[in-house]
């Protein structure tokens, strides 16, 4: 049985700074996709030749997992785990923010030299309460070690989640599917989600039938739980994110870099963090 849609929604334009980002969800008529709380698309951008490039600040996470995939540009990742890593384009940073973690996040000083066109997504994925404390964990992946479905000139990036016996490399704690789909003009993808699982599918450019329904850039789709098939047809050259997970049923206090489930939680978050409790990264 096909995945029926629930509704179609644009992306909102929001500023983080001096930059102009794509904010499907939250918005007011769609404030999630449980447990899917937000998601930010950094549309291509064209960076000169040793401009100042984009560089996040070493900042605070707590309760939930902050995952970011590179579709085009690099992405330089640091942390109080003592991670450092570099994600290049079709790659993949998962972090289990979790009790606490300090991050920073840029572009690379060997992207910035050379310029080039950076896009990004951001997704905020919600953990049960029984996770939110959980120890804090950083899972990065480059392009080569995503396995990949060739089908009728589409191809689908198995990043969490399984399909054909193909498992995706990250270890997520509560079976989140995450796959991005490219097509070409013609191409036809058909693929399966979890029974029971929410999920959305957004868009990043082009032109798709998914099933059925017509899907534009930046629009953003919510589908049923109930069914497992998708079939997406493109005329155009086209990208979409596709995500599923079931639904965390417990009450949600999302106050700037913590996803808690009480306020009372997200105290006690600003005071873990200034008091060092999350660790320290140098800026
Ligand atoms: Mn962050």
């Amino acid at each position: 049985m096909k995945k029926s849609i629930v509704q179609i929604v644009n992306s909102q334009t929001v500023r983080m700074g001096n930059v102009k980002i794509g904010q499907p969800i939250p918005q007011g008529i769609l404030e999630e996709v449980n447990p899917f709380v937000l998601l930010h698309h950094a549309t291509p951008k064209t960076m000169t030749a040793n401009g100042p490039g984009f560089f996040v600040p070493p900042h605070p996470h707590r309760g939930f997992e902050p995952v970011t995939f590179v579709f085009q540009g690099e992405v330089e990742h640091k942390d109080s785990l003592g991670n450092e890593s570099i994600v290049k384009a079709g790659g993949v940073q998962w972090i289990t923010a979790g009790s606490g973690i300090i991050h920073s996040e840029g572009n690379p000083k060997s992207f910035i030299e050379k310029g080039g066109t950076l896009e990004i997504i951001q997704l905020w994925i919600n953990l049960p309460s029984s996770l939110k404390m959980t120890t804090p964990n950083y899972q990065a992946f480059d392009t080569e070690n995503i396995p990949s479905i060739v089908q009728h000139k589409s191809r689908i990036n198995i990043i969490s989640g399984e399909q054909n016996k193909l498992t995706g490399p990250i270890k997520s704690l509560t079976g989140i599917t995450a796959f991005t789909v490219e097509l070409e003009p013609e191409g036809i993808s058909t693929f399966t989600l979890p029974e029971g699982h929410n999920a959305l599918a957004y868009q990043l450019n082009g032109d798709t039938l998914f099933n059925g329904n017509a899907m534009q850039a930046k629009q953003l789709l919510q589908l049923s739980p109930e069914g497992t098939e998708i079939e997406i047809k493109a005329s155009k050259t086209s990208k979409l994110l596709v995500l599923a997970g079931a639904p965390i049923k417990e009450p949600k206090s999302m106050w700037g870099p913590y996803v808690m489930n009480t306020q009372t939680e997200i105290m006690q978050a600003l005071r873990d963090y200034e008091t060092g409790k999350m660790g320290y990264l140098a800026g």
